[in-house]
């Protein structure tokens, strides 16, 4: 039997809430997708969530709103998915990657010697549901010379008078920081609700409103819906009402908003996440941390520090004095053997398409050592404690088999 990597969680409480969507005569945008928002705001101790297609799409949507677009800089980890980094460029902006740290996640000295005259807003990743050092960045972007360099254009910018703070918490819903949930600790936030992260609706994303005063989040969660829907006054749920159809087009919006049917899935998953999903997850990451810490050859990611609390979103385990070929070689011998892993990230600057840009690995030294003695194991609520010794089992003897 293969043990997969990272399978949806679907159980008949689930399968009964498409059922529902199905049933109720509406699948697209309408009743499942605000529950979804309303529940994911009091999840995350917010009180503004807007629901999306994808987390691309959402930080696309985000930056638009910032009125980020051509000869404008974000700065993003060197080590994270594509999708970080795309958002940025498709508003016409340029990615600055940076280095990040042992611990995965940004480098706020890397972040800070990034900064220029162009920075407009920097994207923190929460690495496999890991929180960022967000009070770090925060002193950074509030610092009065940094907030001397920023030169705000437009009205959003101007009103925010400094580098805007975007998390990218595709990984990590449900992490705590200084004991606050991810959500609430940078301006704005995005969550993916891709099939394989720890909440998901098929394809999806969320964004949480949390910008300082004096923006008003309820009227930023209204443009932004709104943006979400072509720019029309009016969603079809509404328009469906009797004597609803006329609308007006406002604004060129997009077409990136969430189906409810999709918007079901994530719903009677976050009814659960804490309870059990969260959980489960949390019983898989401790197993393996018990059991590999009895390797010396093994680097345990982080998962303890006060205040904070981890998503459980991967399990990137790192093998230390191994070259990323010998890496490989241990990833084969474990997937010979049934056992499903992969390697999180690919560094951006190793993608044809940044290095044709000219962005160089060398440049990322950190990024590079975590990537070439990284492995991801499978982590996931279905995983039994008996699948986990067994996984346990393979990954140490693919160590003895290729490096001892
Ligand atoms: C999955 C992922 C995304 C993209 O999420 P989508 O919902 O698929 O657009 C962005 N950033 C990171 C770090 C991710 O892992």
């Amino acid at each position: 039997m293969k043990i997969p990597f990272s399978p949806p969680y679907i159980d008949d409480d689930i399968k009964q809430e498409v059922l529902s969507a199905l049933d109720s005569g509406w699948i697209t945008t309408g009743p499942k997708v605000k529950a979804l928002e309303q529940e994911t705001a009091a999840y995350a101790g917010v009180e503004h969530v807007l629901c999306v297609n994808s987390a691309t799409s959402g930080l696309m949507l985000v930056l638009h709103w910032l009125g980020i677009g051509r000869g404008d800089e974000v700065i993003v980890p060197a080590y994270t998915y594509c999708a970080t980094a795309l958002a940025v460029m498709h508003v016409g902006a340029t990615p600055v990657m940076v280095d990040v740290k042992d611990d995965f996640n940004i480098d706020p000295a890397t972040v800070k010697a990034a900064i220029t005259t162009r920075t407009k807003a920097i994207i923190a990743v929460d690495f496999a549901g890991w929180p960022c050092d967000y009070n770090a960045l925060f002193a950074i972007v509030t610092d009065d010379t940094t907030k001397q360099v920023f030169q705000p254009v437009g009205a959003v910018q101007e009103q925010l008078g400094r580098i805007a703070v975007i998390a990218d918490a595709a990984h990590s819903i449900g992490a705590e920081y200084e004991n606050r949930r991810v959500g609430s600790l940078a301006d704005l936030t995005v969550f993916s609700f891709h099939a394989v992260k720890n909440i998901t609706t098929a394809e999806g994303g969320a964004i949480c409103i949390t910008l300082p005063a004096p923006f008003d989040n309820q009227q930023v969660y209204q443009t932004l819906r709104l943006w979400t829907l072509n720019g029309q006054t009016k969603d079809a749920f509404t328009k469906s009402q009797a004597g609803g159809w006329k609308y007006d087009i406002v604004y060129a919006g997009f077409k990136i908003n969430m189906p409810d049917i999709c918007a079901a899935i994530g719903l009677a998953q976050l009814r659960k996440y804490d309870s059990q999903l969260w959980l489960e997850r949390k019983r898989v990451f401790e197993t393996y941390s018990k059991a590999f810490a009895k390797y010396e050859w093994a680097e345990l990611p982080p998962y303890e520090m006060e205040g904070a609390r981890c998503s459980y979103h991967l399990y990137p385990i790192r093998i230390k004095n191994i070259t990323e070929q010998q890496r490989d070689r241990v990833m084969e011998v474990i997937a010979a053997n049934d056992v499903s892993v992969n390697v999180h990230f690919i560094p951006l600057p190793l993608l044809s398409l940044f290095k044709e840009k000219g962005y160089s690995i060398d440049d990322y030294p950190v990024t590079y050592l975590n990537y070439s003695t990284e492995i991801s194991l499978p982590i996931y609520p279905q995983l039994t404690d008996e699948i986990c010794s067994l996984i346990i089992e393979t990954v140490a003897n693919a160590y003895k088999q290729i490096v001892e």
